[in-house]
């Protein structure tokens, strides 16, 4: 798919719906992959009564839909207006708790991670087994829908298809706290090919804008809620299992683990050889 195309792609319209109005991408085939499809309304008739609190409705204890899961609530239990971009929605909507809690973190995605896998980054690229690697720009195209490399040579992935994402960090960090990122490997299909493809983004090597770019870039990517994306539901049906594995970490919490044995079994010998650690209480 040429960028040309990936750009006519990106055309949205606007379209008004029970919920709200929503800014939905002209071709339906072409929506993010992280997108959400509105959910079909309860109908009016088969509920009486609040599906959280269980009051009546009547004139005054009016009856609302939550526009995430669609289920029918009084006033009170479904009184936030939250962000849903999954589903498009141009302005705030009103949700029941339970969908507004999902709603917010999910609004962290697109706040701030998002915003980084747009603008992108500086990588040195390595694909498959090459000796060779270009300098390339990678960024997440605007409709969400690839991963779009541009060097000396062009090359998209579309996210839907990618099976693995790991993280290369450097750093000893137990719980992954002060690990650097500094790559990334990734494992994808190429549609009318057999077997996966493999490609390894590498962040330059000097502390300056570039390098700082590249590893916020890897942060968000590392961020990103894969579940959402349908061709990793459908591949975790098929029983595909994700690998989002951190080597150096792994390393790092077996070395915690060594010198933790180390640390007991040094102290066990202190407690029973020392004449002062025998008489010592526990
Ligand atoms: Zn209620
Ligand atoms: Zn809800």
């Amino acid at each position: 798919m040429s960028s040309g195309v990936a750009a006519r792609h990106d055309a949205k319209k606007l379209v008004r719906s029970p919920s709200g109005l929503r800014m939905v991408p002209e071709h339906r085939a072409f929506g993010s992959p992280f997108g959400l499809e509105e959910p079909q309304w309860v109908p009016d008739k088969e509920c009486p009564r609040c599906m959280q609190c269980d009051a009546k409705f009547d004139f005054i204890t009016r009856k609302h839909h939550c526009r995430r899961c669609g289920k029918c609530f009084c006033d009170r239990c479904c009184s936030q207006k939250v962000p849903l971009r999954r589903m498009c929605f141009v302005d705030p909507v009103r949700q029941c708790a339970e969908c507004a809690l999902v709603s917010h973190r999910e609004a962290e995605f697109y706040d701030r991670q998002l915003k980084v896998l747009l603008s992108g980054a500086t990588f040195t690229v390595t694909f498959g087994n090459s000796e060779k690697s270009e300098t390339m720009v990678c960024r997440l195209s605007n409709n969400q829908r690839c991963l779009i490399l541009d060097g000396d040579s062009h090359c998209e992935i579309e996210v839907a298809h990618i099976s693995t994402v790991q993280v290369l960090t450097e750093g000893f960090a137990p719980g992954g706290g002060n690990a650097r990122a500094t790559g990334m490997f990734l494992q994808y299909t190429v549609p009318g090919t057999e077997g996966e493809a493999q490609l390894k983004l590498t962040a330059g090597e000097d502390a300056n804008t570039s390098r700082r770019q590249a590893t916020a870039w890897l942060v968000a990517m590392h961020k990103v809620p894969w579940v959402w994306a349908d061709g990793l539901r459908a591949q975790r049906r098929a029983g595909f299992s994700q690998r989002r594995t951190c080597q150096s970490s792994a390393f790092g919490r077996h070395r915690a683990w060594r010198s933790w044995v180390r640390g007991w079994v040094c102290f066990l010998v202190f407690i029973f050889d020392h004449p002062a650690g025998r008489q010592a209480p526990l």
